[in-house]
């Protein structure tokens, strides 16, 4: 008799459940996907609003602003792009060496991008005799040149004799002289 009660009951119990998952079954069907599609696009609009009315202190803001300005500001001060040679030589590019006095000078033209000039650089003197490059040969406030060929000692140009100014003065006015247009001082 137990045995038939309980299969009674289970009997019972299956029924319900069958009833049941069917009823869920079909209220899962009828759900319309809408309604899915409707929750996910709440979620995503709360979500965004959330991120976009976020709380973050003015002074963020304040910062971030005068960043982005002085960026900009360092951009504009930038160095201007080097200033490259023209490309037509002018002809005193040629002129490299000459003799001043008892002496042989010897330079060369560097282009200088910031006064978009050439200038003539490592003016050097050199012996009037064989031609080769003068060695110091001073004492300690009075530089002397001397040539390592012929041993002549050269009394100093005045107190140095390179880059000396009773150099340089003399080659600006032999430039000046030989090319009135083109050589800018
Ligand atoms: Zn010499």
């Amino acid at each position: 008799m137990k045995i038939s009660r309980y299969l009674k009951n289970s009997l019972f119990g299956i029924l319900i459940w069958s009833l049941f998952s069917a009823f869920l079954y079909d209220q899962l069907k009828v759900i319309p996907i809408l309604k899915y599609l409707i929750i996910a696009g709440n979620w995503l609009y709360e979500t965004t609003l959330y991120y976009l009315t976020y709380r973050i202190p003015i002074w963020w803001v304040i910062v971030f602003l005068f960043l982005v300005w002085f960026l900009n500001q360092a951009d504009k001060y930038k160095s201007p792009p080097l200033s490259k040679p023209p490309n037509d030589k002018p002809k005193f590019l040629e002129y490299t060496q000459d003799k001043f006095k008892n002496w042989i000078w010897k330079w060369n033209w560097e282009w200088n991008s910031t006064l978009k000039a050439y200038q003539y650089v490592n003016l050097k003197a050199y012996c009037g005799n064989c031609n080769v490059e003068l060695l110091e040969a001073g004492s300690f406030n009075r530089a002397k040149a001397y040539c390592p060929k012929c041993n002549t000692f050269y009394d100093a140009y005045v107190h140095e004799y390179e880059y000396h100014p009773g150099a340089m003065a003399l080659l600006n006015a032999e430039l000046e002289k030989r090319y009135p247009e083109e050589f800018r001082k």
